[in-house]
């Protein structure tokens, strides 16, 4: 990974931004800018030097990952700790961004008072956020193998997607599964909703038995090598009535449409409102309830967002999903999710996996 270049980038925007030194304190950002993967560590940027500072459980760990900074470790003290007795001897500091979404309140204030009097703290602007949102190859090749395998994963969830097994047990056969393939741990909390429960769009694995009919929306991702996938597809138990049917169809085109449209220099938000207008043509726009898609890499959910709007224009590079779904309350829901990256005529899907209407 290119640490030194990303830190040189960050750099440049902190010259622009009239800041001296950045605290980074959002593990994705820090992992993102010098290599660190563990749970606790703090990044100071600054003109000259980067300085990583976290604590004694981390000691061996931060020498074999962190690239590009110098480690500091103070024994039994935290990382925060550590950073605010460093930053309050450099006199050079004037101005130190801060990552204000990344931040707690009460530990703001203890860093403002351990810095020196002539220094303040300033909210930085989305820096790191706007540098992942473009991939570089080594990244889209990590995305690219997690996907890959998740798509491998749905095979497997499919051998035991049946009525009368319970959510959780399906959900639990595809995360064994995963972490038999050495996954880090997965993306989020799998999704596996049937029947009723598939109108909910967050409808996490309960401990229900998948119905006799209806349908079954399993939305996974796992982390793999640190970067996440993301997908999401809808089968049917039984043969699906005609309004299940049309419902599956809208969505499969919109999802479709919005596919289509992914290509450098397109507005964002033309993503999002492609996708509803299928929609609305089939009267089901009032169904759709949260937006097309998201960026991913890192996180799960990070920039951009693929949602109304949006006016930033796609780059080659950008990883981003398309999931369109239409959730009729205590009726059903539908909703099918691909990662895809921007590439240089349109866009490579990462989760090529079939989207017919399937029925078991
Ligand atoms: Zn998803
Ligand atoms: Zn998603």
């Amino acid at each position: 990974m290119d640490y030194k270049g990303r830190l040189q980038r960050v750099r440049i925007e902190l010259c622009k931004n009239r800041v001296d030194a950045f605290l980074v304190t959002h593990l994705p950002n820090v992992r993102y800018l010098c290599g660190f993967s563990g749970s606790s560590g703090l990044l100071v940027v600054g003109e000259r030097q980067n300085i990583f500072f976290t604590d004694g459980r981390y000691t061996e760990e931060a020498r074999e990952e962190v690239q590009g900074a110098r480690i500091k470790i103070k024994s039994g003290k935290s990382a925060l700790a550590a950073t605010m007795e460093w930053l309050s001897r450099q006199a050079g500091i004037r101005r130190l961004g801060i990552e204000a979404s990344h931040l707690t309140v009460a530990d703001r204030n203890l860093l403002s008072k351990s810095l020196p009097r002539s220094a303040k703290l300033v909210k930085a602007p989305p820096i790191i956020e706007r540098l992942r949102m473009i991939k570089d190859s080594d990244e889209i090749a990590k995305i690219r193998a997690a996907c890959l395998l998740g798509v491998d994963l749905f095979a497997k969830l499919l051998q035991v997607l049946q009525a009368g097994v319970r959510e959780c047990e399906v959900a639990g056969k595809l995360e064994f599964a995963a972490r038999k393939a050495g996954v880090d741990q997965m993306a989020f909390s799998t999704i596996v909703a049937g029947g009723p429960r598939s109108s909910l769009p967050h409808g996490r694995a309960s401990s229900a038995p998948i119905p006799a009919r209806g349908f079954v929306v399993c939305d996974f991702g796992v982390i793999l090598a640190g970067y996440c996938s993301d997908m999401t597809r809808t089968v049917h138990i039984g043969s699906a009535p005609g309004d299940e049917r049309l419902a599956y169809e809208a969505v499969y085109e919109a999802q479709q449409a919005a596919l289509s449209a992914v290509k450098p220099g397109t507005a964002i938000g033309e993503l999002d409102r492609v996708a509803r207008k299928l929609l609305h043509n089939k009267n089901l726009s009032r169904f759709f309830t949260h937006s097309t898609g998201h960026g991913l890499g890192l996180e799960v959910h990070e920039a951009p967002r693929v949602a109304a709007g949006q006016a930033e224009r796609l780059q080659p590079g950008m990883v981003i999903t398309i999931e369109p779904g239409v959730y009729l309350p205590g009726k059903f829901g539908v909703r099918i999710e691909d990662t895809v990256v921007v590439t240089e005529r349109g866009c490579e899907i990462l989760t090529p996996c079939s989207k017919e209407l399937l029925t078991v």
